[in-house]
């Protein structure tokens, strides 16, 4: 494992951060980068901010140049995003079209698809959601239900999801329908690109405990698709999604600390047990250490899949554990820093402290369930790292039609 950067590691480094320096403000410690948009405003913020990436060449860096990247490499892609974390910027509300949705265009989709689209996914424009999980389909996503049916030139499309994140401010969505009931469930699937602008698409956002609506439900009622929306080719959906789920993991997979330890020691520094700084308390120490561990081993996970990136290799099922263990870390060390806090923990408003550890509570086990849940990951880990028998899959060789089910639509 090699733990500093190559000299054109460094080089590059260097020139990302002198673009940073010269273009933004470096984060205060503690402040964490936020994921959701809550306003009108943070969209139009983030939005600018992408433009200005794109203008200067840094946007999307490891697409390739032909769709308006830089062709940088994956470890160069790791360093932008470490450096620009550092910078105070908006929340970022293109991951899932740029770091997902557009790597499947690239795949799957057709030259006029990737003309259309993809400049201004790149240029934050025009922003994307992901249309795949459903009320009854969500790790199991090929049992999904809603229906696309063939009329004329366009395809008319029925059904509801949910979780969809960035519903309510995306232009458009990619969305895997069921066009062949009669097939085994992997083979009776198409994806399409879907206008959220048109007649018959109602979002709902969803109220978060957090206080936040970053996801919503979306209900299809006869919309209409026109043919040459569709990615791929009909009832071969499914490698499309699978494409999109890879990159979904590579995106999201090695979630970063943040703050992690060093923020929560900052905290055990200012509030106090028995009229002394927390940190002085022998079993906070401990308690702080024993996270400190955990987060090293995560940190060094990473480092290794970084490192696998530096030579050109494929990352393992690093990416796995890093989300395996990391997601309930950060649980953990949010519980803690409530725990220290005392009272004024369970205050979640502006007046009180920044909200950092509240939030960082209420949105965690949302961490521990998108892009895979534990158990999925535990799952991945047993099959393809440790060789265990596979887990069995009764409807594998069944039409989808005739998979028994609580529910019949
Ligand atoms: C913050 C966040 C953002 C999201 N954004 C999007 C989005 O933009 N678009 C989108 O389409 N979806 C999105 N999702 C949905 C996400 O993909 C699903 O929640 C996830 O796939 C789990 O599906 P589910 O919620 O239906 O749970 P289920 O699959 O119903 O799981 C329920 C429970 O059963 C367990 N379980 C299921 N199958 C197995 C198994 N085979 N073995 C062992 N245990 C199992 C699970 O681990 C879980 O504990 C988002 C979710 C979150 C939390």
């Amino acid at each position: 494992m090699d733990f500093e950067d190559t000299r054109e590691e460094a080089e590059f480094r260097a020139e990302c951060r002198a673009w940073l320096e010269a273009n933004a403000s470096e984060r205060a410690p503690g402040s964490e980068v936020g994921m959701s948009a809550r306003d009108n405003e943070t969209v139009e913020r983030a939005q600018a901010w992408q433009a200005k990436k794109a203008d200067a060449g840094w946007a999307c860096i490891t697409w390739p140049r032909e769709y308006g990247g830089r062709g940088a490499t994956r470890i160069q892609g790791s360093i932008w995003n470490q450096e620009e974390a550092r910078f105070e910027t908006p929340p970022n509300l293109f991951l899932i079209g740029q770091g997902m949705l557009g790597p499947t265009l690239m795949a799957h989709g057709t030259e006029a698809q990737q003309t259309r689209y993809l400049e201004k996914m790149l240029r934050g424009e025009e922003i994307w959601c992901q249309l795949f999980s459903e009320p009854g389909a969500g790790s199991d996503l090929a049992a999904l239900r809603t229906r696309a049916e063939q009329d004329g030139d366009a395809w008319v499309i029925n059904g509801q999801k949910i979780w969809t994140t960035g519903a309510q401010y995306s232009r458009w969505g990619m969305i895997v329908t069921r066009t062949s009931p009669g097939a085994v469930k992997h083979k009776g699937i198409t994806y399409f690109i879907v206008d959220m602008h048109a007649p018959g698409v109602e979002v709902r956002p969803i109220k978060q405990i957090n206080g936040g609506s970053s996801f919503n439900e979306v209900f299809f009622s006869d919309v209409r698709v026109p043919a040459e929306n569709m990615i791929g080719r009909v009832n071969e959906g499914w490698r499309g999604a699978i494409t999109t789920l890879m990159n979904e993991r590579a995106a999201i997979g090695g979630g970063g600390m943040g703050g992690g330890v060093d923020t929560l020691v900052r905290l055990a520094q200012q509030v106090p047990i028995d009229g002394r700084p927390a940190l002085e308390d022998a079993g906070v120490r401990q308690r702080i250490a024993r996270l400190y561990i955990r987060q090293r081993g995560v940190q060094l996970a990473g480092l290794r899949s970084l490192t696998a990136l530096s030579r050109g290799e494929t990352p393992g099922p690093d990416l796995s554990i890093g989300k395996l263990v990391g997601a309930p870390l950060r649980q953990e060390m949010a519980a803690f820093a409530l725990e220290l806090l005392g009272p004024m923990g369970a205050v979640d408003d502006d007046a009180v402290g920044d909200r950092l550890w509240q939030q960082a509570y209420l949105g965690a086990p949302g961490g521990r369930i998108a892009g895979g849940t534990d158990e999925i990951m535990r799952n991945i880990i047993s099959e393809r790292v440790l060789g265990l028998p596979p887990e069995t899959r009764v409807d594998k060789h069944v039409a989808f039609e005739d998979v028994p089910t609580g529910r019949k639509s």
